[in-house]
Protein backbone atom coordinates (compact mmCIF):
# COMPACT_ATOMS: atom_id res chain seq x y z
CA UNK A 1 0.00 0.00 0.00
CA UNK A 2 1.82 3.47 -1.06
CA UNK A 3 2.09 5.56 2.34
CA UNK A 4 0.29 8.71 2.55
CA UNK A 5 2.82 11.42 4.06
CA UNK A 6 1.37 14.87 5.70
CA UNK A 7 2.56 18.11 6.80
CA UNK A 8 1.90 18.13 10.38
CA UNK A 9 1.08 21.85 11.80
CA UNK A 10 1.99 20.65 15.15
CA UNK A 11 5.87 19.42 14.01
CA UNK A 12 6.24 21.52 11.16
CA UNK A 13 7.77 18.59 9.31
CA UNK A 14 5.82 16.55 6.49
CA UNK A 15 5.64 12.60 8.42
CA UNK A 16 4.24 9.57 7.17
CA UNK A 17 0.73 9.29 8.39
CA UNK A 18 0.28 6.04 10.70
CA UNK A 19 -3.42 5.84 11.80
CA UNK A 20 -3.74 4.59 15.37
CA UNK A 21 -6.46 2.41 14.31
CA UNK A 22 -5.94 1.76 10.55
CA UNK A 23 -9.82 -0.23 10.46
CA UNK A 24 -11.25 3.44 11.93
CA UNK A 25 -9.31 6.22 10.82
CA UNK A 26 -10.70 9.55 12.51
CA UNK A 27 -10.41 12.96 11.95
CA UNK A 28 -12.37 16.06 13.25
CA UNK A 29 -12.87 19.40 11.27
CA UNK A 30 -13.93 22.65 12.55
CA UNK A 31 -17.23 23.10 10.86
CA UNK A 32 -19.09 26.68 10.60
CA UNK A 33 -21.15 28.38 12.72
CA UNK A 34 -25.00 28.73 11.62
CA UNK A 35 -25.71 32.21 11.11
CA UNK A 36 -25.24 32.83 7.46
CA UNK A 37 -24.41 31.56 3.94
CA UNK A 38 -20.47 30.67 3.93
CA UNK A 39 -18.41 32.63 1.82
CA UNK A 40 -16.31 31.21 -0.69
CA UNK A 41 -13.41 31.36 1.54
CA UNK A 42 -15.34 28.79 3.98
CA UNK A 43 -15.39 26.43 1.65
CA UNK A 44 -11.69 25.78 0.96
CA UNK A 45 -11.36 24.12 4.20
CA UNK A 46 -14.51 21.59 3.14
CA UNK A 47 -12.92 20.50 -0.04
CA UNK A 48 -9.71 20.23 1.07
CA UNK A 49 -10.73 18.24 3.79
CA UNK A 50 -12.94 16.40 1.67
CA UNK A 51 -10.35 15.65 -1.06
CA UNK A 52 -8.16 13.92 2.45
CA UNK A 53 -11.38 12.38 3.54
CA UNK A 54 -11.81 10.93 -0.07
CA UNK A 55 -8.03 9.82 -0.10
CA UNK A 56 -8.29 8.35 3.29
CA UNK A 57 -11.77 6.64 2.04
CA UNK A 58 -10.11 4.75 -1.16
CA UNK A 59 -6.70 3.92 0.82
CA UNK A 60 -8.51 2.25 4.11
CA UNK A 61 -11.80 1.40 2.77
CA UNK A 62 -15.02 3.67 3.19
CA UNK A 63 -16.21 1.57 6.50
CA UNK A 64 -12.85 2.53 8.10
CA UNK A 65 -13.00 6.32 7.97
CA UNK A 66 -15.24 8.47 10.23
CA UNK A 67 -15.26 12.21 9.46
CA UNK A 68 -16.63 14.45 12.20
CA UNK A 69 -17.36 18.05 11.43
CA UNK A 70 -19.37 20.41 13.45
CA UNK A 71 -22.17 22.70 13.53
CA UNK A 72 -21.64 25.88 15.67
CA UNK A 73 -25.35 26.48 16.61
CA UNK A 74 -24.44 28.38 19.74
CA UNK A 75 -23.07 31.90 18.94
CA UNK A 76 -24.04 35.60 19.63
CA UNK A 77 -24.50 36.41 16.18
CA UNK A 78 -27.56 33.75 15.65
CA UNK A 79 -29.07 34.69 18.61
CA UNK A 80 -28.86 38.34 17.12
CA UNK A 81 -30.93 37.67 14.38
CA UNK A 82 -33.56 35.78 16.42
CA UNK A 83 -33.67 38.84 19.00
CA UNK A 84 -34.35 41.01 15.80
CA UNK A 85 -37.06 38.55 14.39
CA UNK A 86 -38.56 39.08 17.54
CA UNK A 87 -38.32 42.50 17.76
CA UNK A 88 -39.91 42.52 14.32
CA UNK A 89 -43.05 41.38 15.85
CA UNK A 90 -42.42 37.62 15.78
CA UNK A 91 -43.87 36.15 18.68
CA UNK A 92 -42.76 32.64 19.28
CA UNK A 93 -40.50 31.83 22.19
CA UNK A 94 -36.59 32.97 21.49
CA UNK A 95 -35.45 29.23 21.49
CA UNK A 96 -37.38 28.42 18.36
CA UNK A 97 -36.62 31.59 16.75
CA UNK A 98 -33.06 30.51 16.62
CA UNK A 99 -33.75 26.83 16.24
CA UNK A 100 -35.21 28.46 13.29
CA UNK A 101 -31.93 30.76 11.72
CA UNK A 102 -30.18 27.40 13.09
CA UNK A 103 -32.10 25.08 10.91
CA UNK A 104 -32.14 27.23 7.54
CA UNK A 105 -28.37 27.52 7.65
CA UNK A 106 -27.28 24.46 8.30
CA UNK A 107 -30.05 23.64 5.27
CA UNK A 108 -28.37 26.22 3.05
CA UNK A 109 -24.72 25.45 4.42
CA UNK A 110 -25.65 21.62 2.77
CA UNK A 111 -26.93 22.09 -0.38
CA UNK A 112 -23.86 24.67 -1.14
CA UNK A 113 -21.65 21.87 0.00
CA UNK A 114 -23.21 19.57 -1.41
CA UNK A 115 -23.38 21.55 -4.90
CA UNK A 116 -19.29 21.41 -4.42
CA UNK A 117 -19.09 17.68 -4.34
CA UNK A 118 -18.14 17.74 -1.18
CA UNK A 119 -19.37 14.33 0.66
CA UNK A 120 -21.56 14.71 4.05
CA UNK A 121 -19.53 13.44 6.80
CA UNK A 122 -20.06 10.90 8.44
CA UNK A 123 -20.98 12.46 11.66
CA UNK A 124 -22.61 16.13 12.03
CA UNK A 125 -22.95 17.09 15.78
CA UNK A 126 -24.71 20.26 16.34
CA UNK A 127 -23.06 21.70 19.38
CA UNK A 128 -25.88 22.25 21.66
CA UNK A 129 -26.83 18.50 21.62
CA UNK A 130 -23.35 18.30 23.59
CA UNK A 131 -24.02 20.86 26.75
CA UNK A 132 -23.55 17.83 29.35
CA UNK A 133 -20.52 16.82 28.18
CA UNK A 134 -18.96 20.80 27.65
CA UNK A 135 -20.06 20.82 31.54
CA UNK A 136 -18.67 17.60 33.13
CA UNK A 137 -15.16 18.57 30.68
CA UNK A 138 -15.28 22.49 32.31
CA UNK A 139 -15.89 20.79 36.12
CA UNK A 140 -13.06 18.67 35.48
CA UNK A 141 -10.49 21.46 34.41
CA UNK A 142 -11.40 23.12 37.33
CA UNK A 143 -11.07 20.37 39.34
CA UNK A 144 -7.44 19.95 38.01
CA UNK A 145 -6.72 23.60 38.53
CA UNK A 146 -6.91 24.70 35.32
CA UNK A 147 -10.10 26.60 35.08
CA UNK A 148 -11.93 29.09 37.69
CA UNK A 149 -15.78 30.10 37.72
CA UNK A 150 -16.31 34.01 38.76
CA UNK A 151 -18.86 35.93 38.31
CA UNK A 152 -21.13 33.14 36.61
CA UNK A 153 -18.19 32.92 33.99
CA UNK A 154 -15.81 30.22 33.91
CA UNK A 155 -12.10 30.80 32.79
CA UNK A 156 -9.36 28.29 31.36
CA UNK A 157 -6.28 29.13 33.26
CA UNK A 158 -3.84 29.93 30.34
CA UNK A 159 -0.43 30.04 32.45
CA UNK A 160 -1.41 26.31 34.08
CA UNK A 161 -0.42 24.71 30.72
CA UNK A 162 2.80 25.19 29.79
CA UNK A 163 2.57 24.14 26.24
CA UNK A 164 0.03 26.93 25.30
CA UNK A 165 1.24 28.33 22.30
CA UNK A 166 3.23 25.05 20.90
CA UNK A 167 1.12 24.98 17.69
CA UNK A 168 1.52 28.44 16.42
CA UNK A 169 5.06 28.75 17.69
CA UNK A 170 4.11 31.74 20.15
CA UNK A 171 5.36 32.46 23.52
CA UNK A 172 1.52 33.46 25.89
CA UNK A 173 3.66 36.75 25.83
CA UNK A 174 4.01 37.48 22.27
CA UNK A 175 0.11 36.45 22.30
CA UNK A 176 -0.97 38.95 24.44
CA UNK A 177 1.12 41.50 23.21
CA UNK A 178 -0.03 40.52 19.64
CA UNK A 179 -3.55 39.89 20.14
CA UNK A 180 -6.70 41.66 20.89
CA UNK A 181 -7.25 39.85 24.38
CA UNK A 182 -9.74 41.35 26.21
CA UNK A 183 -9.33 42.37 29.79
CA UNK A 184 -12.45 41.58 31.83
CA UNK A 185 -12.41 42.17 35.85
CA UNK A 186 -13.06 38.23 35.93
CA UNK A 187 -10.19 37.35 34.62
CA UNK A 188 -6.79 35.98 37.05
CA UNK A 189 -4.90 37.39 33.67
CA UNK A 190 -5.63 38.28 29.79
CA UNK A 191 -5.07 35.66 28.19
CA UNK A 192 -7.26 33.34 30.28
CA UNK A 193 -10.04 32.40 27.76
CA UNK A 194 -14.30 31.84 28.43
CA UNK A 195 -15.45 27.96 28.69
CA UNK A 196 -18.95 29.46 29.93
CA UNK A 197 -20.47 32.65 30.29
CA UNK A 198 -23.50 33.39 31.65
CA UNK A 199 -27.12 33.97 29.72
CA UNK A 200 -29.58 36.58 30.90
CA UNK A 201 -33.17 35.75 30.12
CA UNK A 202 -33.01 36.85 26.68
CA UNK A 203 -30.42 34.40 25.64
CA UNK A 204 -30.24 31.11 25.12
CA UNK A 205 -28.85 29.23 28.34
CA UNK A 206 -28.45 26.00 30.00
CA UNK A 207 -28.55 25.12 33.84
CA UNK A 208 -25.02 24.32 35.24
CA UNK A 209 -23.24 24.53 38.70
CA UNK A 210 -21.99 28.01 37.91
CA UNK A 211 -25.26 29.49 36.73
CA UNK A 212 -27.57 29.43 33.68
CA UNK A 213 -25.61 30.16 30.66
CA UNK A 214 -23.82 28.85 27.50
CA UNK A 215 -20.48 27.45 26.03
CA UNK A 216 -17.37 29.58 24.84
CA UNK A 217 -16.75 28.54 21.36
CA UNK A 218 -13.52 26.44 21.52
CA UNK A 219 -14.83 23.85 24.68
CA UNK A 220 -17.56 22.82 21.73
CA UNK A 221 -14.85 21.45 19.83
CA UNK A 222 -12.95 19.62 22.71
CA UNK A 223 -16.08 17.74 24.15
CA UNK A 224 -17.59 16.89 20.56
CA UNK A 225 -14.23 15.70 19.04
CA UNK A 226 -13.61 13.33 22.58
CA UNK A 227 -17.48 11.85 22.71
CA UNK A 228 -17.39 11.04 19.20
CA UNK A 229 -13.83 9.90 18.42
CA UNK A 230 -12.19 9.18 21.73
CA UNK A 231 -9.63 10.66 23.67
CA UNK A 232 -6.89 10.32 21.15
CA UNK A 233 -8.07 10.63 17.17
CA UNK A 234 -5.60 10.57 14.20
CA UNK A 235 -6.51 14.09 12.11
CA UNK A 236 -7.80 17.56 13.34
CA UNK A 237 -8.40 19.78 10.32
CA UNK A 238 -9.25 23.42 9.72
CA UNK A 239 -8.41 26.52 8.54
CA UNK A 240 -4.99 28.48 9.25
CA UNK A 241 -7.56 31.60 10.96
CA UNK A 242 -8.56 29.34 13.63
CA UNK A 243 -4.91 28.31 14.63
CA UNK A 244 -4.78 30.86 17.15
CA UNK A 245 -6.41 31.36 19.09
CA UNK A 246 -8.84 28.29 18.43
CA UNK A 247 -6.71 25.61 18.43
CA UNK A 248 -4.53 26.22 20.57
CA UNK A 249 -7.54 26.39 22.92
CA UNK A 250 -8.75 23.13 21.85
CA UNK A 251 -5.27 21.86 22.63
CA UNK A 252 -5.33 23.37 26.14
CA UNK A 253 -8.47 22.40 27.22
CA UNK A 254 -8.36 18.46 25.84
CA UNK A 255 -4.99 18.24 27.02
CA UNK A 256 -5.65 19.60 30.33
CA UNK A 257 -8.79 17.39 30.69
CA UNK A 258 -6.10 14.17 30.24
CA UNK A 259 -6.51 13.60 26.41
CA UNK A 260 -3.91 12.99 23.84
CA UNK A 261 -6.21 14.54 21.06
CA UNK A 262 -5.28 14.97 17.56
CA UNK A 263 -1.68 13.77 16.43
CA UNK A 264 -1.64 15.48 12.82
CA UNK A 265 -3.02 19.16 12.54
CA UNK A 266 -3.51 20.31 9.20
CA UNK A 267 -4.21 24.00 7.98
CA UNK A 268 -4.82 25.14 4.88
CA UNK A 269 -4.09 28.69 4.16
CA UNK A 270 -6.97 31.64 3.42
CA UNK A 271 -9.03 32.24 0.06
CA UNK A 272 -8.46 35.63 -1.93
CA UNK A 273 -10.35 37.20 -5.16
CA UNK A 274 -8.33 38.56 -7.83
CA UNK A 275 -5.07 38.70 -5.92
CA UNK A 276 -7.08 41.45 -2.54
CA UNK A 277 -7.90 40.18 0.76
CA UNK A 278 -11.70 39.37 0.87
CA UNK A 279 -13.92 42.12 2.32
CA UNK A 280 -17.15 43.63 2.21
CA UNK A 281 -15.90 47.10 1.84
CA UNK A 282 -13.95 45.89 -1.36
CA UNK A 283 -16.73 44.57 -3.29
CA UNK A 284 -14.99 41.37 -3.90
CA UNK A 285 -16.84 39.34 -0.71
CA UNK A 286 -19.43 36.75 -2.41
CA UNK A 287 -20.73 33.54 -0.93
CA UNK A 288 -21.01 30.01 -2.75
CA UNK A 289 -24.66 30.82 -3.67
CA UNK A 290 -23.76 33.84 -5.48
CA UNK A 291 -21.26 31.90 -7.56
CA UNK A 292 -23.87 28.99 -8.30
CA UNK A 293 -26.65 31.18 -9.30
CA UNK A 294 -24.41 33.29 -11.69
CA UNK A 295 -24.06 30.12 -13.58
CA UNK A 296 -20.25 28.98 -12.27
CA UNK A 297 -21.22 25.05 -11.52
CA UNK A 298 -19.97 23.64 -8.22
CA UNK A 299 -17.46 21.07 -10.02
CA UNK A 300 -15.61 24.62 -11.66
CA UNK A 301 -15.19 26.27 -8.07
CA UNK A 302 -14.05 22.69 -6.83
CA UNK A 303 -11.71 21.92 -9.53
CA UNK A 304 -10.10 25.74 -9.22
CA UNK A 305 -9.74 25.01 -5.68
CA UNK A 306 -7.86 21.77 -5.80
CA UNK A 307 -5.61 23.60 -8.37
CA UNK A 308 -3.67 25.41 -5.51
CA UNK A 309 -1.93 22.88 -2.87
CA UNK A 310 -3.94 23.82 0.11
CA UNK A 311 -1.04 24.84 2.06
CA UNK A 312 -0.27 27.86 -0.34
CA UNK A 313 -2.98 30.95 -0.30
CA UNK A 314 -4.89 30.71 -3.33
CA UNK A 315 -6.37 33.23 -5.44
CA UNK A 316 -9.94 32.89 -7.41
CA UNK A 317 -10.02 34.62 -10.18
CA UNK A 318 -12.71 34.88 -13.14
CA UNK A 319 -9.96 33.39 -15.26
CA UNK A 320 -9.08 30.72 -13.77
CA UNK A 321 -12.71 29.83 -13.55
CA UNK A 322 -13.16 29.99 -17.36
CA UNK A 323 -10.28 27.84 -17.44
CA UNK A 324 -11.43 25.01 -15.77
CA UNK A 325 -14.97 25.20 -17.25
CA UNK A 326 -13.39 24.64 -20.73
CA UNK A 327 -11.03 21.61 -18.93
CA UNK A 328 -14.08 20.01 -17.68
CA UNK A 329 -16.52 20.56 -20.43
CA UNK A 330 -13.13 18.94 -22.46
CA UNK A 331 -13.00 16.02 -20.20
CA UNK A 332 -16.43 15.30 -19.78
CA UNK A 333 -16.52 15.59 -23.49
CA UNK A 334 -13.36 12.81 -23.47
CA UNK A 335 -15.43 10.25 -20.95
CA UNK A 336 -18.75 10.17 -22.06
CA UNK A 337 -19.85 6.15 -22.70
CA UNK A 338 -16.36 5.58 -20.87
CA UNK A 339 -16.44 3.42 -17.91
CA UNK A 340 -13.60 4.65 -15.06
CA UNK A 341 -10.80 2.11 -15.07
CA UNK A 342 -11.15 -0.28 -11.68
CA UNK A 343 -8.46 2.25 -10.20
CA UNK A 344 -7.01 5.16 -10.01
CA UNK A 345 -3.73 6.11 -11.83
CA UNK A 346 -1.03 5.40 -9.48
CA UNK A 347 0.42 8.64 -10.36
CA UNK A 348 -2.44 10.44 -8.96
CA UNK A 349 -3.01 8.65 -6.01
CA UNK A 350 1.05 9.20 -5.46
CA UNK A 351 0.56 13.07 -5.79
CA UNK A 352 -2.49 12.80 -3.53
CA UNK A 353 -0.65 11.38 -0.69
CA UNK A 354 2.20 13.67 -1.02
CA UNK A 355 0.84 15.77 1.17
CA UNK A 356 -2.42 16.10 -0.49
CA UNK A 357 -0.52 17.67 -4.07
CA UNK A 358 -4.13 17.92 -5.55
CA UNK A 359 -1.90 20.21 -8.65
CA UNK A 360 0.61 17.27 -9.17
CA UNK A 361 -2.78 14.95 -9.69
CA UNK A 362 -4.67 17.20 -11.91
CA UNK A 363 -1.50 17.13 -13.97
CA UNK A 364 -1.62 13.42 -14.28
CA UNK A 365 -5.22 13.64 -15.34
CA UNK A 366 -4.40 16.51 -18.16
CA UNK A 367 -1.96 13.75 -19.12
CA UNK A 368 -4.04 11.16 -19.23
CA UNK A 369 -6.08 13.26 -21.36
CA UNK A 370 -3.42 14.11 -23.81
CA UNK A 371 -2.41 9.95 -24.36
CA UNK A 372 -6.18 9.20 -24.56
CA UNK A 373 -6.51 6.92 -20.97
CA UNK A 374 -10.15 7.85 -20.60
CA UNK A 375 -10.84 5.47 -18.44
CA UNK A 376 -7.80 6.08 -15.92
CA UNK A 377 -8.90 9.74 -16.35
CA UNK A 378 -12.03 9.06 -15.25
CA UNK A 379 -11.09 6.66 -12.47
CA UNK A 380 -8.78 9.75 -10.96
CA UNK A 381 -11.01 12.54 -11.23
CA UNK A 382 -13.67 10.49 -9.31
CA UNK A 383 -11.10 10.19 -6.08
CA UNK A 384 -11.06 13.77 -6.20
CA UNK A 385 -14.72 14.15 -6.31
CA UNK A 386 -14.76 15.23 -10.14
CA UNK A 387 -16.52 13.93 -13.14
CA UNK A 388 -19.16 12.67 -10.87
CA UNK A 389 -21.89 11.79 -12.62
CA UNK A 390 -23.77 14.02 -9.53
CA UNK A 391 -21.63 17.16 -10.41
CA UNK A 392 -22.52 16.60 -14.27
CA UNK A 393 -25.65 18.34 -14.77
CA UNK A 394 -24.41 21.71 -16.04
CA UNK A 395 -22.45 20.05 -18.45
CA UNK A 396 -25.36 17.91 -19.83
CA UNK A 397 -27.94 20.91 -19.34
CA UNK A 398 -27.40 22.56 -23.09
CA UNK A 399 -29.67 21.45 -25.80
CA UNK A 400 -27.68 21.89 -28.94
CA UNK A 401 -30.38 19.90 -30.89
CA UNK A 402 -31.98 22.79 -32.58
CA UNK A 403 -29.08 24.57 -34.01
CA UNK A 404 -27.99 21.47 -35.32
CA UNK A 405 -31.06 20.87 -37.00
CA UNK A 406 -30.80 24.87 -38.24
CA UNK A 407 -27.44 24.07 -39.55
CA UNK A 408 -28.48 20.31 -41.24
CA UNK A 409 -30.90 22.31 -42.85
CA UNK A 410 -29.32 25.52 -44.29
CA UNK A 411 -26.51 22.86 -45.45
CA UNK A 412 -29.35 21.20 -47.55
CA UNK A 413 -30.76 24.34 -49.02
CA UNK A 414 -27.42 25.81 -49.80
CA UNK A 415 -26.34 22.30 -51.98
CA UNK A 416 -29.36 23.54 -53.89
CA UNK A 417 -28.40 26.63 -54.16
CA UNK A 418 -25.05 26.71 -54.11
CA UNK A 419 -24.70 29.56 -51.54
CA UNK A 420 -22.75 28.70 -48.65
CA UNK A 421 -22.58 31.41 -47.26
CA UNK A 422 -25.73 31.39 -44.64
CA UNK A 423 -23.68 27.65 -43.54
CA UNK A 424 -20.55 29.51 -43.16
CA UNK A 425 -21.82 32.24 -41.10
CA UNK A 426 -23.70 30.03 -38.64
CA UNK A 427 -20.81 27.46 -38.24
CA UNK A 428 -18.47 30.32 -37.48
CA UNK A 429 -20.96 31.58 -34.79
CA UNK A 430 -20.91 28.14 -33.44
CA UNK A 431 -17.40 28.22 -33.15
CA UNK A 432 -17.42 31.44 -31.71
CA UNK A 433 -19.37 30.15 -29.26
CA UNK A 434 -16.96 27.34 -28.11
CA UNK A 435 -19.01 24.51 -29.96
CA UNK A 436 -17.26 21.76 -31.49
CA UNK A 437 -18.89 21.30 -35.06
CA UNK A 438 -18.68 18.09 -36.88
CA UNK A 439 -20.50 17.57 -40.31
CA UNK A 440 -20.17 14.54 -42.63
CA UNK A 441 -22.51 13.02 -45.23
CA UNK A 442 -24.08 11.33 -42.21
CA UNK A 443 -25.05 14.82 -40.73
CA UNK A 444 -24.58 17.70 -38.27
CA UNK A 445 -23.53 16.92 -34.92
CA UNK A 446 -22.91 19.79 -32.02
CA UNK A 447 -20.96 19.53 -28.76
CA UNK A 448 -20.41 21.92 -26.21
CA UNK A 449 -16.03 22.05 -26.14
CA UNK A 450 -13.12 24.71 -24.58
CA UNK A 451 -14.24 28.03 -23.86
CA UNK A 452 -18.27 27.06 -24.37
CA UNK A 453 -20.41 30.41 -23.90
CA UNK A 454 -24.18 29.18 -23.90
CA UNK A 455 -24.97 33.12 -23.46
CA UNK A 456 -23.52 33.93 -27.25
CA UNK A 457 -26.13 30.75 -28.71
CA UNK A 458 -28.97 33.16 -27.50
CA UNK A 459 -29.01 35.45 -30.71
CA UNK A 460 -28.55 32.20 -33.20
ZN1 LIG B 1 -12.93 23.77 16.44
Amino acid sequence: MMGIRLHNSATRAKEDFVPIDASNVRMYVCGPTVYDRAHIGNARPVVVFDTLYRLLRHVYGEAHVTYVRNFTDVDDKINATAQARKAAGDARPLEALIRERTEETIGWYHADMDALGALRPKIEPRATDYIGQMVAMIAGLIAGGHAYAKEGHVLFRVRSYAEYGRLSGRSVDDMIAGARVEVAPFKEDPMDFVLWKPSDADLPGWESPWGRGRPGWHIECSAMAHELLGAEFDIHGGGLDLQFPHHENEIAQSCCAGHGFARVWMHNEMLQVEGKKMSKSLGNFFTVRDLLEKGVPGEVIRIVFLGTHYGKPMDWTAEKAAQAEATLRKWRGLVAGIDPAPTPLPGVVAALSDDLNTAGALAECHAAAGRGDYAGLLASARVMGLLTEEMGEWARGVDLSGLAAKLSTLREAAKASKDFAPVDALKSALLAAGVEVRMSKDGVELMPGAGFDATKLEAL
